[in-house]
């Protein structure tokens, strides 16, 4: 091995975590402990987790991503990675609620706006009086987000948006929206991005889906109609708001394959506590062959996905984009994220099917990972891409 002048090797990557992460850390599985105990219970019962989303915002859980002249923390992505994965371990749909706040609407309105438009609207975000939802899916625009028809025509200081925004999270909780609606004809360049507030005329929730997983996370439809947008309200320069849509969305997978972290390490946690418990007169484990085997592999992939999320969430530390790395990140993580709830409910058996045990729900919430915030196939398509780009 190389060494350097004083012979010793370089470090060139260091895993281990700092003291203050590893501080802050042991304070959210507090949290989690104190607060995301009752996961099955809003499953079952279809209702949002609003004390320990509160409780979140009160123990400054919901501004890591906001930088401390606007009253955050500015812990960034490495920290709120380590944070999602201990929150999703518990409950996803609490997850889910503090990942889009957190990387979708603080980081977009941190790295976008003006100065005033911070001042105006994190006060009230960093301590989760207000929640943020981030729209850009339509009826007819998922995948293909740039196909979208929400319209915003600039009428003097305003602009008149009409449209519906579809499967928006924690729609029905949220007071702040930031929209990306059509300014302009050419389909990329004619997308501008918006903060739209829920009590202002023509803002309306529709329907809330009724959904596999994530029950607590309420997901539903936002209407907007002959809404009076303030010029002041629109998010960077007329016409950028598809690339503010796309370099958010690489924070946004790191929430995403850190809440898959914290699903496969759940699964993980019952198929260990499953097997542990198989043992003969002296002690000696008996769990089947396969069994042990599921669970080696599940535990070496989930050390190798968290290890590509640490790295694309350094690097948008770094300020370096990370689009194919992030992507990496969440193709793996969410993957393993399913494979892992799969054993469970196979490995626990009638368990593991029933409400006996968490697996069955573990199960259902794993599959959203690999659908939203790029389905599975998109994140091939970005990785490829980055990839195959001209050096
Ligand atoms: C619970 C939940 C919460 C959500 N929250 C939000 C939110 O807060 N804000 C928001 O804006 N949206 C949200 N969404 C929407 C989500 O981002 C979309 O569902 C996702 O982008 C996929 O779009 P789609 O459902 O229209 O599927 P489609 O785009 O129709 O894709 C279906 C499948 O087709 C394949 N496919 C599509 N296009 C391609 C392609 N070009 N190449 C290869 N394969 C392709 C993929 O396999 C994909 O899985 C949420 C969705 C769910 C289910």
């Amino acid at each position: 091995m190389a060494t350097d002048a004083k012979g010793q090797s370089p470090q060139v990557v260091d895993f281990a975590l700092s003291p203050a992460l590893q501080q802050f850390v042991a304070e959210v599985r507090d949290y989690c402990k104190n607060h995301l105990g009752n996961a099955a219970q809003w499953d079952a019962e279809v209702r949002f987790p609003r004390e320990p989303v509160a409780a979140a915002g009160r123990l400054g859980l919901l501004r890591t991503t906001v930088a401390r002249d606007y009253g955050g923390s500015q812990m960034g992505n490495l920290a709120s990675c380590l944070m999602l994965e201990e929150i999703n371990a518990w409950c996803p749909s609490t997850g889910v609620t503090i990942s889009v706040h957190n990387s979708l609407v603080n980081s977009l309105l941190g790295k976008w706006c003006t100065d005033a438009q911070k001042r105006r609207w994190f006060p009230k975000l960093i301590t989760g009086e207000w929640l943020g939802a981030y729209c850009l899916s339509e009826a007819f625009s998922g995948s293909d987000a740039a196909a979208l028809r929400c319209e915003a025509k600039r009428d003097g200081d305003h602009y008149l948006m009409n449209g519906a925004k579809l499967w928006i999270t924690t729609g029905s909780e949220a007071k702040l929206f930031v929209i990306f609606a059509r300014t302009g004809a050419d389909r990329v360049k004619g997308i501008s991005a918006f903060v739209v507030e829920k009590d202002w005329p023509g803002v309306g929730v529709g329907k809330k889906e009724r959904k596999l997983g994530l029950r607590g996370s309420p997901t539903t439809e936002i209407v907007l109609e002959n809404v009076k947008v303030p010029v002041d309200c629109r998010i960077g320069d007329d016409g950028i708001g598809f690339t503010i849509a796309l370099d958010t969305l690489d924070g946004g997978r790191l929430g995403i394959a850190s809440q898959s972290l914290g699903i496969a390490r759940a699964a993980i946690d019952l198929i260990k506590a499953h097997l542990a418990a198989q043992v003969d007169e002296k002690g000696r484990p008996t769990a089947s062959q396969p069994d042990q085997w599921t669970l080696a592999d599940l535990a070496a992939d989930l050390d190798g996905s968290r290890f590509l999320t640490w790295r694309a969430a350094l690097l948008r530390d770094q300020g370096v984009r990370c689009s194919t790395e992030a992507a990496m990140a969440k193709l793996s993580a969410s993957r393993l994220a399913n494979r892992a709830a799969r054993a469970a409910v196979s490995i626990l058996g009638q368990a593991g099917g029933s409400g006996a045990s968490a697996a069955e729900r573990i199960l259902r919430d794993a599959r959203i990972t690999e659908i939203y915030e790029g389905a599975t196939d998109i994140q091939r398509l970005v990785i490829a891409r980055g990839l195959l780009a001209p050096a």
